[in-house]
């Protein structure tokens, strides 16, 4: 055999791929394949890249072309439809195919040397040892909701998405896991290998679903695929996907992109939750990938949700998503939590908590129950103050303040993570009496352990779970008992089945009543139902039903968020905020992309904008000026936005292409980044 051409992908900011010469190294040698890696070199560095097609020529002069490396041929090539999902994405999302197919994969197969690749396959390849039998009295027989969830599923044929509406603690996912079954099953009978996938928003929040499904199918093997995963371990488990030995796919959004030859479902549990956006790089959503998978691969998908996003739900009420709802909650006795408000205006709290959640607190002190505050401000208080000479925390590197975090004598930026000790004076006047502003988890914390010295109250944030593990350690003392007391942030809210909590409290969640952000108000409501939902989710004692309760301290106790949360009304909520969107053009009415830049000085990040909004015509699609970002400097940095708007996805999509390619041939200094359905304006 002669020499070939491969067409080569790479990670790199430029939207074209590579041509590299290969040549067998011995005459057996195997002629290369599309969907291999190859380690090639690339200006001075060596890189992996994906080999995108075989040729005989180029149409650069062969003697300008660089050698191939090596090969990584003890890997099967990546399927097609592998390739065409990237292809898809870096389409869609404006980025070229390397930077969309490279980085997802881990770490170890894009290096030099391929010693953890061959010590991992190596592994992969010894007979595993077969678990022991799943205990059948673990899993309860499904209710009729959940039966007739399944059915609709796994009887599909073809591609379709259904919509996996049900209350918290409704029992999503025995219907997860009773599908995944049957359709294993389903596809085995007849002859055909079948993987599952199954996404969640944070695993190191829901480590009770993977305990779950590893030991409901003991005999299965599981494989796990996010980010907090040891590289070796990644890497094993991301090759026994690609292999097809892995039979269910556990992980959050990256694994998406996972490679599974025999990819038969997909579930997106939580699907409204916003950690299914990556927020830097390729800035995709993992939901809809995965749906564009499961129209692929011609497969069912489900999205779960008590709180579907409202873009889901419309699509659900217009009949292109199949709606299988779960009203009860699936525990006999268990009950949805009665939701109180607690107004702000009439009852006064100078520590945060008002005497009627005080009251409530140590009620369930008494009767020995647990209780969850929940509170999205980490740190003690937001900002510190001089009351002599009006002098405020403002970190010098944003435009943002320090935050106060006591029990580690710091002040801390939460944007650029810039810290200081706490200033023992004032530094504008000297005065010795700075005073915290407002409060977050930590200085609550200080306020019940005063109110209750008996109590065992336990902190759970970013900042009380820093060291590996620790998250796991907190969460394993509330389940046993251990705790009283929880208080945290959103980490708090998500996903646990606390079965002793009776009581939610609330604190301070108003503010994102008025933020600029339209989709503040959804995230708001999708983030109270979930917290409320932590409440009430065991049967009570003797079978009595347990109530619980879940009371909210707002000074606006007429919004109507509020009153639909008392009503446990999500569709009142959803449809009312169709509504509003419809009437603004906001999406989900209007397709939206947002360019942003970044510059020493703004006014040359403006520039750079409003450069780029004349550069092409454009018909069906608005343009608005450029503004600065909300938090304008980030570490030194300033940025701002221009926001296009269309009515059509493909007018847009059809601008947004030529655009980019003027843009980057514009070669400004300028650091840009384009977001297609961005979420955060
Ligand atoms: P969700 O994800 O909908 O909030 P979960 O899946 O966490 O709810 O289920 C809530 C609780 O109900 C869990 O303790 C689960 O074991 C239990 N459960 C689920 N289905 C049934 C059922 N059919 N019968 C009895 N208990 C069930
Ligand atoms: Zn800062
Ligand atoms: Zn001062």
């Amino acid at each position: 055999m002669s020499r070939r051409v491969l067409s080569i992908a790479l990670d790199a900011p430029l939207d074209t791929e590579f041509d590299y010469l290969w040549h067998p190294r011995d005459p057996d040698e195997a002629e290369p394949a599309v969907g291999q890696f190859a380690l090639v070199p690339f200006g001075r560095r060596e890189v992996v890249g994906l080999v995108i097609a075989v040729k005989h020529d180029s149409d650069v002069d062969l003697a300008r072309l660089r050698e191939v490396i090596a090969m990584r041929s003890q890997l099967a090539p990546m399927p097609q439809d592998w390739i065409a999902l990237c292809r898809f994405a870096a389409d869609y999302y404006q980025r070229p195919l390397g930077e969309v197919a490279l980085p997802c994969l881990p770490k170890s197969l894009r290096t030099a040397k391929t010693v953890a690749l061959d010590r991992a396959l190596k592994k992969l390849a010894q007979p595993g040892k077969p678990g022991e039998p799943a205990d059948p009295a673990a899993r309860p027989a499904l209710n009729d909701e959940q039966r007739l969830a399944v059915d609709a599923i796994a009887d599909t044929e073809g591609f379709h998405t259904h919509l996996l509406f049900g209350v918290t603690g409704s029992g999503k996912t025995e219907v997860y896991l009773h599908t995944a079954e049957r359709v294993l099953q389903k596809e085995r009978a007849a002859g055909r290998p079948a993987q599952v996938l199954i996404l969640v928003p944070e695993i190191n929040l829901t480590p009770q679903l993977e305990t779950n499904v590893r030991a409901r199918f003991p005999q299965l093997n599981v494989a796990t695929l996010h980010s907090q995963l040891a590289e070796g371990e990644r890497l094993r488990h991301w090759l026994a996907a690609h292999q097809g030995k892995a039979d269910i796919v556990l992980g959050t959004r990256l694994a998406v992109l996972a490679s599974m030859p025999h990819l038969k479902l997909i579930v997106v549990d939580e699907e409204h939750d916003p950690s299914y956006k990556q927020q830097e790089g390729l800035r995709y959503s993992a939901r809809d990938l995965a749906i564009w998978r499961a129209h692929q691969q011609q497969i069912p998908v489900v999205l779960g949700s008590a709180t579907p996003s409202v873009e889901s739900w419309q699509h659900a009420d217009s009949g292109r998503y199949r709606k299988l709802p779960l009203k009860q909650r699936a525990v006999t006795n268990a009950q949805l939590p009665r939701v109180g408000l607690i107004d702000m205006e009439v009852n006064k709290a100078p520590e945060g908590l008002s005497p009627p959640l005080v009251a409530a607190l140590r009620e369930r002190l008494a009767r020995g129950e647990q209780s969850l505050l929940f509170l999205n401000r980490r740190g003690y208080a937001p900002v510190m103050h001089c009351d002599a000479c009006g002098w405020i925390s403002n970190c010098r590197r944003c435009t943002a303040f320090m935050v106060l975090h006591k029990p580690e004598r710091r002040l801390r930026c939460h944007h650029c993570s810039l810290e200081m000790r706490i200033p023992v004076s004032c530094p504008t006047c000297g005065n010795v009496d700075l005073q915290p502003l407002g409060r977050g988890t930590q200085r609550v914390e200080e306020h019940v352990q005063a109110l209750f010295p008996q109590a065992r109250v336990l902190r759970i944030d970013a900042d009380s779970t820093r060291r590996k593990g620790s998250a796991q350690d907190a969460f394993n003392a509330v389940h046993r008992g251990d705790v009283d007391i929880l208080l945290g942030t959103q980490m708090v809210a998500k996903g646990h089945d606390f079965q002793r909590l009776t009581l939610v409290g609330v604190i301070n969640p108003d503010t994102a009543l008025f933020s600029q952000d339209y989709r503040a108000g959804e995230r708001l409501f999708a983030q109270l139902m979930q917290v409320a939902g932590r409440a009430g989710r065991a049967a009570g004692k003797d079978g009595q039903a347990a109530r619980a309760d879940v009371l909210i301290q707002t000074r606006y106790p007429q919004h109507p968020l509020y009153r639909a949360l008392i009503a446990h009304d999500y569709e009142g909520f959803a449809r009312g905020t169709l509504e509003e969107r419809r009437a603004a053009g906001l999406p989900p009415f209007m397709f939206q992309a947002l360019l942003r830049a970044e510059a020493k000085q703004l006014q040359d990040a403006l520039d750079f904008l409003s450069q780029a909004a004349t550069l092409l015509a454009h018909q069906g699609i608005t343009i608005n000026d450029p503004v600065p970002m909300t938090i304008t400097r980030v570490a030194g940095v300033e940025r701002a936005q221009l926001l296009l708007e269309s009515a059509s996805r493909p007018q847009l999509q059809a601008f947004l292409k030529p655009w980019m390619r003027a843009l980057r041939d514009l070669k400004s200094r300028i650091r840009w980044s384009l977001e297609v359905d961005p979420v955060d304006i």
